[in-house]
């Protein structure tokens, strides 16, 4: 196993009978770790900020193929538990988890990602789940985006998602490295796709509005960890008989444009969308 980020700290605390066999029964019913829970509780007692998305460049700037690191994944962990982003040079995709950084490479290969690896996208979020359901018999990403556009009552908030259950099937790509200023869609075209059955894993992402398209992928963008955290990538395709859902809906946008002379000099006047849905999309 991999060891804990250089910024998280470990905390030995001591719980009653009462108070431990309630944080037992709550991780067998929903499947989360005593940390989650543990982590969840204490940022709602010192009123942390929730529903804040914390975002690093834009959707635009990594269609024009700015890929050059602008954060440090150590930073990043100051201001978010879960997320998804890419590393510099569009080095493969990011997964944050229960706040530890994932970096998943082209070569099919998952380790955790350094402290000071650089990122050229992020988004992080401090996930406190509003609503859990569960999905049962989901046939495909076109379904489960279906059923998840049901349950939301508004397109104009930003929604955090995570999913964890066993994926029957699943495809998902890992972004190849690129050279700065290859476009997305070309740098896209090389990336390594894979096909797994029975994954028990947790699917991690956001649900970004339409209007927000030159700042976030348009539409449902979710990355996969697998529980054995040797499988993970960005999701094209799945099928599950049980997924447990938990959403977050965000209100607030913190957003933090890098002030590389790359950035600086980017043409970000075009609308993405198109170069999005073809770079991150093809859910076939
Ligand atoms: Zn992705």
């Amino acid at each position: 196993m991999a060891s804990p980020p250089a910024s998280s700290h470990h905390l030995d605390i001591r719980l009653g009978d009462g108070l431990y066999t309630a944080l037992q029964e709550r991780c067998q019913r929903t499947g989360e770790s005593a940390s989650h829970v543990i982590r969840e509780a204490l940022a709602a007692a010192l009123d942390l900020e929730h529903h804040t998305i914390y975002q690093v460049s834009t959707s635009g700037a990594l269609v024009q193929g700015v890929y050059g690191g602008c954060v440090r994944v150590g930073d990043l962990l100051q201001h978010g538990d879960f997320g998804l982003g890419t590393f510099e040079g569009l080095d493969g995709e990011g997964i944050l988890l229960d706040g530890c950084c994932w970096q998943a490479c082209s070569d099919g290969k998952v380790r955790q990602a350094p402290a000071d690896a650089l990122a050229p996208f992020w988004v992080a979020t401090r996930f406190q789940a509003d609503h859990r359901e569960t999905l049962s018999q989901v046939s495909s990403w076109a379904d489960l985006t279906g059923r998840l556009d049901g349950l939301r009552d508004s397109s104009n908030l930003f929604v955090a998602i995570r999913l964890r259950g066993v994926f029957d099937r699943i495809r998902y790509r890992v972004a190849c490295k690129a050279e700065p200023g290859v476009d997305l869609v070309s740098a896209t075209n090389a990336q390594a796709t894979f096909d797994l059955e029975q994954v028990a894993g947790t699917l991690v992402g956001f649900w970004t509005p339409s209007y927000a398209r030159t700042i976030n992928v348009p539409g449902y963008h979710l990355h996969l960890l697998s529980d054995d955290h040797r499988h993970a990538g960005h999701v094209l395709e799945l099928q599950s008989r049980k997924l447990s859902l938990e959403l977050q809906r965000e209100s607030q946008l913190q957003l933090v444009l890098p002030e590389t002379l790359e950035f600086l000099r980017a043409d970000l006047s075009s609308d993405p969308a198109a170069a999005l849905a073809k770079a991150e999309g093809d859910h076939k």
